[in-house]
């Protein structure tokens, strides 16, 4: 019997953990992937903002957070796999056979990228898919590439990709571009992106590499195809809640529903990170809402 079962090692979960420690409680982290630190994995940009600290990517604010961690005292299990959780018995029963128990719950599981679920988007992986503009750009260099999305997520990896390759295809399923005017301006001075909007890319194709998109235009009949070497998709992210989502409250795009002390609906249930937080997702956000559930939680248990 934990005091405390979070669900989640990214900044989130681990915070939560770190806070845990510091105010006594007793607590277990399980995360299924390898390594700790969820989506500071794919933060290739320099983290300039989160308050008081500065770091060259996800990997060197993640270094920070694990140099504390490691002095922290609670349980981190990784490569776990969770077959099914009641949140009313607080009860977690792993893949392995094993079962848990806690006196509270803290669903700190994030969000993953939305795919575009075509043809080719899979069998490509690594062959061809970008996953960052940052990391990738120049493996990418002097090759034609399709950004997909309208965001500020696929406008500016398209930016940043027209710098070295010599024509960007930007396909947008929406009318407008939804990015900030910081970036859709931008579009206007820089030469070799070709925006297509109200379009979808139905295929990616190629033998061993990408070679070329099929895109449709909600006007047009017939889809036609655009030479690349490279697709990145950007197109949004969704909560991992699927595990939870039939026994508390969620919002219409699956993420939980919590209050301000990031209690959700069951009883010391509580949900932190982007995995509760469609609107303004952030480090700092994350690392906030774990210290917030860490001390609802202790001084819940000290009341009792
Ligand atoms: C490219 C990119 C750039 C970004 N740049 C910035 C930036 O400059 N500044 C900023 O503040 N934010 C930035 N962010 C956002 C920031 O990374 C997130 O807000 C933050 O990581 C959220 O932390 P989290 O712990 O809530 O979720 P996550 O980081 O998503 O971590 C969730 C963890 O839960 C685990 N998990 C999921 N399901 C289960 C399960 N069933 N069982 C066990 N474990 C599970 C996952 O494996 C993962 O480790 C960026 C994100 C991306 C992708």
């Amino acid at each position: 019997m934990h005091d405390v079962i979070i669900i989640g090692a990214g900044p989130a979960g681990l915070s939560t953990a770190f806070w845990c420690d510091e105010l006594g409680l007793d607590a277990l982290v399980l995360e299924q992937s390898e390594e700790i630190g969820g989506q500071l994995h794919r933060v290739y940009n320099p983290i300039n903002n989160y308050l008081g600290l500065k770091a060259r990517n996800g990997e060197e604010l993640l270094g920070r957070f694990t140099a504390d961690v490691d002095n922290a005292d609670f349980d981190l299990w990784t490569q776990t796999s969770i077959s099914s959780v009641d949140l009313k018995a607080k009860r977690v029963a792993l893949a392995s056979g094993e079962d848990l128990q806690s006196i509270a719950l803290v669903i700190a599981t994030g969000v993953r990228a939305r795919k575009l679920g075509v043809p080719g988007e899979k069998e490509f992986a690594g062959k061809g898919m970008i996953e960052s503009a940052t990391r990738d750009r120049e493996l990418f260099a002097g090759q034609d590439v399709c950004v997909v999305g309208g965001g500020d997520a696929a406008v500016e990896n398209a930016l940043l990709l027209s710098n070295d390759c010599p024509t960007v295809t930007l396909v947008h399923r929406g009318k407008k571009l939804r990015a900030r005017p910081e970036f859709t301006q931008q579009l206007q001075t820089v030469h070799g992106i070709t925006v297509f909007t109200e379009s979808v890319v139905t295929r990616i194709m190629g033998e061993d590499q990408v070679e070329a998109v099929e895109i449709k235009r909600k006007q047009g009949l017939k889809p036609f195809q655009v030479a690349v070497r490279g697709v990145l998709i950007r197109i949004g992210v969704e909560p991992n809640t699927e595990l939870f989502r039939e026994q508390l409250e969620t919002d219409a795009g699956g993420y939980v529903v919590v209050n301000s002390q990031q209690e959700t609906n069951v009883p010391m249930v509580f949900a932190i990170g982007d995995v509760s937080n469609p609107v303004g997702p952030t480090i700092s956000g994350a690392t906030g809402a774990g210290a917030t559930a860490a001390k609802v939680i202790a001084s819940r248990l000290n009341a009792k």
